[in-house]
């Protein structure tokens, strides 16, 4: 028996089936089924795991349902760390990845808005530098998502982003985050009706960083050639756009029609209705993808805070963000990606809504790389309870390391 190997056992989310995966080297090398335990068989018998599964449940009793960690390509902070507050620190980003890492993620883009430069700069220096340290943030940050400043500075696509700071596709300012950043960043989200975008987007190509359209007001005409360049992702779809739009066409169906773009969805129960998020994730299938999106404040009590982003903004006990004044004005989320995990398992179901929060991220930051809980993909591994409360995270690893509890 060699020592260097781990090993974990449990029902895997999607099969049902009872597992053991041989972990070396912070990668899965073999999942092999567990002697003696008699299989579970399909999905749903994953939805009844640990529940009275009609007398074939005694042999797995306890063991816990092993699904792939969580990858959330949207986090402007989580629990009282605020990235894009003044003087951020790579020590702030270590305890906010420990945070994360305790809710399901095990991986994450560090998220830097619209903002001034210098600001922006700087906190660039402090992900690289957590990026390159010793702390839980090395391991967790898989590059750095830029949202905005080159966004639609109307009412409505710009958001909650300040309007003075908003400004047109800059190439030479990408290459500056770049220099800041150690080579970190990873998504660039833009509008891709502002002048210079698609040269914009075919730089963002070339240097290997997924450009994203979002915060926009485009054409549909602009969308696709938005996507002609390169562009391969939607950002938080449905969201950060006019109150009132055309029925047809608009840029929502534009970006649902276009088959190269996924899409993240933030599923907060807030930022997009029920039935929305159901259709967007037919419509988008395979390419359906959760985000958190959430801001500081997540994790914490009700009450009205001030935000570097938005001004003023008040949470709601129900867990609704807004600006002050205006309830219709979302400031961002409130919520854990695990949350949104949840929320849209009841809609398409667990084991499609654990992947659009899993291992399709990783796919779409690794295109080449092996994902999920097969052999060769990372040793990201999130431990849940099993029975009725399936989100009730037991343990977490990461590369192989048991991380919590
Ligand atoms: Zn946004």
């Amino acid at each position: 028996m060699n020592k260097d190997v781990t090993r974990v056992e449990g029902i895997h989310y999607a099969t049902g089936r009872p597992v053991r995966f041989n972990i070396r080297g912070g990668i899965i090398q073999a999942v092999e089924p567990l002697d003696g335990v008699e299989p579970l068989d399909g999905i749903q018998a994953v939805e009844h795991a640990g529940e009275d599964t009609g007398g074939r449940g005694g042999d797995h009793d306890g063991l816990p349902l092993v699904a792939p960690g969580l990858v959330d390509l949207q986090v402007n902070g989580f629990m009282g760390t605020d990235l894009n507050g003044p003087g951020l620190t790579a020590e702030q980003v270590d305890t906010m990845s420990l945070a994360l890492l305790r809710h399901g993620v095990t991986r994450f883009c560090p998220t830097l808005v619209t903002g001034p430069g210098e600001r922006v700069l700087a906190a660039l220096c402090a992900l690289s530098e957590a990026a390159g340290g010793r702390g839980p943030a090395s391991g967790a940050m898989a590059g750095i998502h830029m949202e905005g400043p080159f966004i639609s500075p109307e009412v409505g696509p710009r958001g909650a982003h300040p309007l003075k700071h908003c400004r047109m596709p800059d190439i030479s300012l990408l290459h500056r985050w770049m220099e800041a950043s150690g080579g970190r960043i990873r998504i660039v989200t833009l509008a891709p009706e502002l002048p210079g975008s698609i040269p914009f987007i075919r730089e963002c190509v070339s240097l290997g960083i997924i450009a994203a359209i979002g915060h926009t007001g485009a054409t549909g005409a602009e969308i696709r050639a938005a996507a002609e360049a390169g562009a391969t992702l939607s950002t938080h779809l449905g969201n950060g756009s006019h109150s009132m739009l055309p029925r047809h066409p608009n840029y929502i169906w534009a970006q649902l029609a276009e088959d190269e773009l996924h899409a993240t969805m933030i599923a907060d129960g807030f930022h997009l209705d029920d039935a929305v998020l159901k259709v967007f994730f037919r419509a988008k299938g395979e390419k359906a993808i959760l985000v958190s999106d959430s801001m500081s404040h997540a994790g914490l009590p009700p009450g009205t805070y001030d935000s570097p982003i938005a001004g003023r903004v008040c949470l709601t006990p129900e867990g609704l963000l807004h600006m002050e004044g205006n309830p219709l004005m979302l400031a961002g989320s409130a919520s854990a990606l695990l949350d949104g995990v949840r929320k849209m398992a009841s809609i398409v179901g667990f084991v499609q809504a654990w992947d659009a929060g899993s291992a399709r991220p990783a796919g779409l930051l690794d295109p080449s790389g092996v994902h999920g809980l097969h052999p060769g993909a990372p040793a990201d591994l999130v431990l849940l309870e099993p029975g009725p409360d399936k989100m009730k995270i037991r343990s977490v690893y990461r590369a192989g390391f048991k991380e919590v509890p």
